[in-house]
């Protein structure tokens, strides 16, 4: 399966990746992570994307396109893979339906986690993640069972991110409102498109993001 979580920061589309690749094996491929990663590596896309990045603004078109079309020729992909935070404009959409065309694949589903604004704000103000295994937490609404201790793999390097300050969540809100949204009838013009209520407790938002999936009931492809 190919497909699309598409959504403002803070929806939920890290939790719900994490959770369909934990369990129905398919690979999550997050942009954020990827630049995430970059700049701590302190590499060339490192560099040019760290100044965006830190002021909520997008990375440029050029950089995301090509990351995401050497990554998904990788073998890890071959049966699938589920985006997460691209594509966000919609130059990055046609470069995606053209990357898809060129290896004979085509998306199945696009599914937007709707979450309005005020709700994304505290979101993010207590998004605390895992520096060695990435998983995601959050103080209010779904903290980690031992405080300071990772439920996943025991780590206690429990971080918040550089960009999860209140002056980057504005221009971050700014840049999906007006670069990213245009996603939504791009996607529902070709018929892919399926609505799930993001404010729901993440066990729900779970389920019908895998009623939208077609995937109820199905356990990773090598269990
Ligand atoms: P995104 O990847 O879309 O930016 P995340 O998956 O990182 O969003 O989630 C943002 C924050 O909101 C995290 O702290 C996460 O734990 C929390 N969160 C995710 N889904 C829900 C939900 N349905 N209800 C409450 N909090 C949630
Ligand atoms: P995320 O982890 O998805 O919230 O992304 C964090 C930041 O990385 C964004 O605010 C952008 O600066 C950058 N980024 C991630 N994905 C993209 C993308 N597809 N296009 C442009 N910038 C991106």
């Amino acid at each position: 399966m190919i497909a699309i979580l598409l959504g403002p920061p803070g929806a939920g589309k890290g939790t719900q990746a994490k959770r369909l690749e934990e369990e129905h094996g398919i690979k999550q491929l997050s942009t954020g992570d990827m630049l995430r990663a970059a700049v701590a590596r302190g590499s060339r896309v490192g560099k040019l994307a760290r100044e965006a990045m830190e002021a909520g603004d997008l990375v440029s078109d050029q950089i995301v396109i090509q990351i995401i079309a050497e990554r998904i020729t990788e073998p890890d992909c071959a049966n699938g893979f589920l985006l997460d935070g691209f594509p966000r404009t919609v130059a990055q959409a046609g470069a995606l339906d053209a990357m898809l065309e060129d290896i004979g694949k085509r998306l199945d589903a696009v599914v937007e986690i709707a979450v309005p604004e005020d709700i994304l704000v505290k979101r993010i103000s207590g998004r605390i993640s895992c520096a060695d295994c990435g998983a995601v937490y959050n103080e209010y609404f779904d903290p980690p069972k031992e405080e300071g201790r990772c439920d996943r793999c025991g780590g206690t390097n429990l971080v918040r991110r550089k960009d999860d300050n209140p002056e980057t969540v504005r221009q971050r809100l700014v840049a999906y409102r007006e670069q990213t949204a245009p996603l939504l009838p791009y996607y529902d013009n070709k018929g892919l498109l399926k609505r799930v209520d993001g404010t729901q407790p993440i066990d729900k938002v779970a389920h019908d993001i895998d009623r939208a999936l077609g995937v109820v009931g199905l356990a990773p492809p090598d269990c």
